[in-house]
């Protein structure tokens, strides 16, 4: 939204706007990014703002627990768990005298809106508060603690809110700060317990937070490979105890070394009696004869550094709840920002609060259904796809059990084996056989093709590379007869194509010499794995969560490397001609400067950033980052660009590069890449199933637009893409150029 430069108050007077902002509730990692971005975003648009420290309890105090805060108090918090200012749960608040106190305190510095960081307890209080405001105003000024003048330049209290929860828990948001961070810790313990319990051939429980939502179990219990997962809002039905057992069982006998069941701290039956951890330990060791561990997780949840996802997302919260603030009115709505499906999203907040709620209360009275609705359909989607991966005997009886072969092209991605394990037991739980080629097309065209079973892939989920093998090669003409053959020679029915670029290329060229070769017309569906994020149809790739987390955990350090000293790094990214990692990992790793080839880099930017560098460091800066694509610009290297930097900085700061290179396509996938691999490639699944039971053979590739995933087809593939520099016409993540350059300070 357009605002003018210097936000002024609107009483005429000329003076700036004042926001105030808190954090409240319990902590939830990335709160700090969405506080850095609240101040130096209303700081470059000309208004003042006041942390307010140790959440209401603050407001209430009053005093130097309200702050003005300049640019530099949000320096070097953007990497940091839990909240600097703060946070409580404060009983006064709860108290209209609290709030009263609250009120007068903000007036006496003028300030009239703010942004809350907090649960959904939080943001009631925040809404009461606004409701109240009238009636606490004219309260203090018939006890003379104001003047009316005040009352009547402040008559309403604005507000935003922003949810800060690990749970994952408000109604209206695909994600709350902290959850994905959250996330990252509770699948590193499962990683580290499963090899573990697999060494012992041991069976472990595991505990996670979450008293009314079972996000963090579920996804967890998909991102970790487990066997069983007890959430409340889904409570197993009378006899659950035998039935897992009997799962766990199947599953040793299937190939499994180690057993993990997932349990939410608010798991419960369906009589609503609690189910916890240890009772489940007992089951299990008293069913299974075996010893079994509980490790209840806790508080380590919330702890420890933010994820990538949980800095650049909340960083373009904390910017939209500012612009929001700043152009709002005593008539606007008082809303709170989420994310819905890569954008930015006002939700009335009354109705967000209500909701989150009222799935607490379904709960309670045991309407399950009704809290699972409200938790929304791929919530829904993902319980049943859980309950597919775990269950190895599990097969649905199908009339059209096909031949399905899965290949990998392009680069490598982590999560192409999480991508390939879903899809050998997708494929087989609903009647298919699965078939993996292995090395790329150069493999199908040497029929390195062999049968893949539910063994096969156990372990995979975690596992980054490619078990089978990739190649970047696009099928050469001459190829196209052996690939016949052999497609033929293993009577393969369908092709899932896992991979980047190449692979789309491969699969649109065999797609369109399906009339000279008949073996070609058969259901084929590409899935979008590549660190790149640079394919059609999908707003992200399998991959690029895991590079980006991957970069970001490089520039912490390069930060720390430098920060005993006057230094500048030119940090430069991979990606191809694609910007993403670049604008990300800037974004999240708190860049000054990002260059991407979608902009182009001119001489008068560099010589412009090289004087406000000087200036700067004149004035006491100690570090700068600047972030390059690696194919920004043909000629200002990342090489020119460091000696550019040296040259000109002098003796005022010196200068380091770091190419981040192949670590980029390296390590575990991360959680969200495991999860969206999972719920990309039974989205293809399904797809290829319909094709193949229809006796249809179309081809699409899959991908995530907006909150949904969906498929295109084939035929259009190349029709949205830049073909020269090989990336989509269209590309949803360059609005937050914007956002970095408001937290950046940059000098435009
Ligand atoms: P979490 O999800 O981590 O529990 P939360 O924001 O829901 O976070 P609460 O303890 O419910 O955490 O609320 C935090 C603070 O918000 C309370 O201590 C209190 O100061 C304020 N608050 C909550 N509910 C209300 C209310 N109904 N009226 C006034 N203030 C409230």
């Amino acid at each position: 939204m357009a605002l003018d430069h210097h936000a002024t108050d609107r009483s005429g007077h000329g003076a700036p706007l004042r926001i105030g902002i808190l954090t409240s509730g319990g902590d939830a990692q990335g709160m700090n990014a969405a506080v850095r971005a609240v101040v130096r975003t209303a700081i470059s648009r000309g208004a003042e703002v006041y942390a307010i420290y140790e959440g209401y309890q603050g407001m209430i105090d009053g005093g130097d627990r309200i702050r003005r805060f300049g640019w530099e108090d949000v320096g070097s918090i953007l990497n940091k768990g839990g909240t600097t200012i703060g946070t409580f749960r404060s009983k006064e608040f709860r108290e209209r005298s609290g709030r009263l106190r609250a009120a007068r305190n903000l007036l006496l510095l003028g300030i009239d809106r703010i942004v809350v960081i907090g649960g959904d307890g939080s943001l009631s209080g925040l809404d009461l508060f606004r409701a109240e405001w009238p009636g606490l105003l004219a309260e203090l000024v018939e006890n003379g603690e104001i003047a009316p003048q005040i009352a009547e330049a402040h008559p309403t209290l604005m507000i935003a809110g922003l949810v800060g929860s690990i749970d994952n828990d408000l109604v209206g948001t695909d994600m709350t700060i902290g959850a994905d961070s959250a996330l990252h810790r509770i699948v590193d313990a499962i990683d580290a317990l499963a090899s573990t319990a697999a060494s012992h051939q041991r069976s472990f429980v595991v505990e996670v937070m979450g008293r009314h939502c079972g996000y963090l179990a579920l996804m967890s219990a998909i991102a970790g490979g487990c066997d069983y997962v007890l959430i409340p809002e889904h409570p197993p039905a009378d006899g659950w105890e035998d039935r897992m057992c009997a799962e766990l069982r199947r599953g040793r006998a299937a190939g499994r070394r180690d057993s993990i069941v997932i349990v939410a701290e608010g798991a419960r039956d369906r009589a609503g009696n609690p189910i916890t951890s240890e009772y489940v330990r007992q089951v299990i060791e008293r069913e299974l004869d075996e010893d079994t561990r509980v490790t209840i997780l806790g508080h380590v949840q919330r702890g420890g550094v933010p994820s990538a996802f949980d800095r650049w997302a909340s960083t373009w919260l904390g910017y939209t709840a500012a612009e929001e603030l700043l152009a709002a009115t005593p008539d606007s709505e008082a809303n709170v920002i989420g994310i819905r499906g890569n954008r930015m999203s006002a939700i009335p907040l009354v109705e967000a609060v209500r909701q989150t709620r009222e799935v607490a209360a379904c709960i309670e009275r045991a309407d399950y259904e009704e809290a699972m609705a409200l938790r929304g359909s791929s919530f829904t989607e993902m319980t049943k796809i859980f309950r597919e991966l775990a269950e190895p005997s599990r097969v649905d009886a199908s009339d059209c059990a096909k031949r399905i072969a899965i290949v990998h092209a392009g680069g490598l991605a982590p999560g192409m084996n999480t991508a390939a394990r879903a899809a050998v037991r997708l494929g087989i739980s609903r009647g298919h056989t699965m078939l993996g080629v292995r090395n790329g097309f150069h493999g199908l065209r040497d029929g390195e093709i062999e049968e893949m079973d539910w063994g096969t892939v156990e372990g995979w989920t975690a596992d980054g590379g490619a078990e089978l093998g990739v190649r970047r090669s696009v099928p050469k003409l001459d190829w196209l007869y052996s690939i016949s053959r052999s497609l033929e020679e293993h009577r393969v029915d369908a092709l899932l194509v896992i991979g980047g670029w190449n692979a789309y290329e491969s699969a649109h060229l065999l797609y369109s010499e399906r009339e000279r070769y008949p073996s070609f017309t058969i259901p084929t569906v590409c899935v979008p794995a590549s660190i790149d994020n640079n394919l059609p149809g999908s707003e992200l790739s399998i991959g690029c969560d895991t590079a980006l987390n991957v970069l970001v955990e490089a520039i912490d350090r390069l930060k720390l490397s430098g920060s005993a000293t006057k230094r500048a790094f030119v940090v430069e990214t991979m990606g191809r001609y694609c910007g993403y990692l670049a604008l990300m990992s800037g974004l999240a790793g708190g860049a000054e400067r990002v260059y991407l080839h979608e902009d182009g880099v001119q001489i008068t930017d560099l010589v412009r950033d090289i004087a406000w560098l000087r200036e700067s460091f004149a004035a006491g800066r100690r570090l700068f980052l600047a972030v390059r694509n690696e194919n920004a610009s043909e000629n200002y290297t990342t090489d020119f660009m460091a000696r550019l930097l040296r040259e000109e900085g002098g003796d005022l700061f010196d200068v380091r590069q770091a190419v981040i290179g192949h670590i980029q396509q390296g390590g575990s996938p991360t959680p969200f890449d495991r999860l969206f691999a999972t719920r990309l490639t039974s989205h293809a699944i399904n797809l290829l199933g319909d094709e193949l039971a229809a006796g249809t053979s179309k081809g699409y590739y899959v991908g995530l637009m907006g909150s949904k995933v969906g498929a295109s087809p084939i035929a259009h593939m190349m029709e949205h893409m830049d073909k020269e520099f090989r990336r989509p016409l269209d590309q949803w993540w360059l609005a937050l150029r914007d956002v970095s350059k408001a937290v950046a300070g940059e000098a435009h």
